[in-house]
């Protein structure tokens, strides 16, 4: 480790999902020196990395206000699901059509910042050092070998608080997690309107067999293609923190995919000339490790539509908790509390003890409920743009990320079009 070059840099951020493509993005166009890491060989996280086309927290239902503006609104703009100016989108949870095209998206719209933004795909932040209440140095493994990184502000943003534990801030994990998911498609379908029926019962036939422990849904959906089926029916208990647990649970979600397509494919009409496209290519994880920041945004602050000065961000999806129990026909028991629009504070991205990091995305500093609904794609890409944001306002004021405030942070998101909306 000691004889590898270190490589400076203004900000490294951590993780390349719906919150690290935004936050890199933000944090280049304002100017800093930026690193983006990413251990897929692509951005986008959940939405590339498991396939997954919806955009949701970007509006309520039967409303339709466009509540989050910024990179995450180019970012459908330029996908075609809805223009750039617009204020009202339909429906309030959109989805893109393909999620291929957002890879390439999301690559364009990388390398169009290349001037300030380095970006190093198949590369895992292993590590992290730190010297007083900072850290210095973030180790990377990619085929380069292992890269030394010393930044001056990083943002977390890989969904499992990995920079924030290694680091020793506060992070917590919940009891019970909630259960991961292997997404997977299936094309040729005759659709016929007994499907969905059809395949939920084979489900239950299987569950009672002892071929699947858990599962939800049947989870069909025609979201890209009339004869192609999208499936997010699988479930799976694991802790994805846990590198065992996680080979274990990518294992056990292959084996459901194939265990819920043989099924359908020998006894549900309409699927007889069907074929499985894909799975993954990675399990979908939900929730891991937390932040326990300055501020842990509640559930009770959600319900209240608390106002924080320090707002940097809007949230709206329902409290949309996964149990580690069969569902059907929905994926939670019952239905989550569906909240107006709510204030994110910035100091639900600064960790405790840290003073040159941020953490953006779902692990994010939220109780168990509230982060089951900041946890959304659009939401993570809000909280993103600040962190983005708000490391390159560090850099640029030769400050810390705690020495900014979150008014500071707002009025520069407020410049860009982006940040809390305002009503
Ligand atoms: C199965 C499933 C279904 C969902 N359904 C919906 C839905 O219908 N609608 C909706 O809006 N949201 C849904 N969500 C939630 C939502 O999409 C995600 O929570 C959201 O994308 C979170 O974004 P993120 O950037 O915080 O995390 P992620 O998208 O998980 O991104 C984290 C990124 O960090 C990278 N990474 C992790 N560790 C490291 C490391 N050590 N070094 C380098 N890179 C690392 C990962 O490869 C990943 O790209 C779903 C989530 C799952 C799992």
């Amino acid at each position: 480790m000691a004889d590898r070059p270190i490589i400076e840099t203004d900000v490294l951020v951590c993780g390349g999902g719906s919150a690290g493509l935004v936050a890199a993005l933000a944090s280049a166009r304002a100017g800093a020196k930026t690193i983006l890491v990413e251990r897929a060989g692509f951005a986008g996280g959940i939405i590339t990395a498991v396939g997954l086309p919806y955009f949701d927290g970007i509006a309520i239902p039967r409303d339709y206000r466009i509540l989050v503006r910024g990179i995450a609104l180019e970012l459908l703009a330029d996908m075609g699901v809805c223009r750039a100016g617009d204020v009202e989108i339909r429906p309030h949870n959109p989805i893109i059509r393909n999620t291929e095209q957002f890879k390439l998206l999301a690559d364009k719209k990388l390398i169009a910042e290349r001037a300030n933004l380095r970006t190093l795909f198949h590369s895992t932040v292993c590590e992290v050092s730190t010297a007083g209440d900072r850290i210095s140095e973030v180790c990377v493994a990619n085929k380069s070998g292992l890269m030394r990184i010393r930044p001056r502000e990083v943002i977390d943003c890989t969904g499992d608080a990995d920079v924030a534990a290694w680091a020793g801030a506060p992070t917590e994990k919940n009891k019970p997690l909630m259960p991961l998911t292997m997404h997977f498609r299936i094309g040729n379908l005759m659709r016929n309107l007994e499907m969905k029926q059809n395949c939920a019962a084979q489900l239950a036939e299987a569950h009672a067999a002892g071929e699947l422990q858990l599962y939800y849904g049947p989870g069909l959906n025609f979201a890209f293609a009339p004869n192609e089926a999208y499936v997010h029916a699988i479930r799976v208990v694991a802790d994805a923190t846990d590198a065992d647990d996680l080979t274990r649970a990518e294992m056990q979600g292959r084996a459901d995919v194939w265990t819920m397509f043989s099924r359908w494919k020998k006894s549900v009409p309409g699927f007889e000339e069907s074929y499985l496209i894909s799975s993954g290519p990675y399990i979908g994880i939900r929730e891991t490790r937390r932040l326990v920041g300055e501020y842990v945004l509640t559930e009770a602050d959600i319900r209240a539509q608390t106002k924080f000065d320090d707002a940097v961000a809007t949230g709206c999806w329902y409290l949309d908790v996964h149990p580690q129990q069969v569902t059907v026909g929905s994926a939670n028991v019952g239905h989550g509390f569906q909240p107006g629009p709510y204030d994110i504070p910035y100091r639900s991205l600064q960790p405790q003890k840290i003073a040159n990091l941020l953490v953006a995305g779902r692990c994010h500093s939220a109780s168990k409920e509230a982060a089951s609904s900041t946890r959304v794609t659009v939401t993570a890409m809000a909280m993103g743009e600040a962190a983005g944001t708000a490391a390159a306002l560090a850099v640029e004021r030769k400050r810390s990320t705690h020495e900014v405030s979150g008014v500071e942070v707002r009025k520069a998101l407020d410049q860009r079009h982006a940040g809390p909306f305002l009503g």
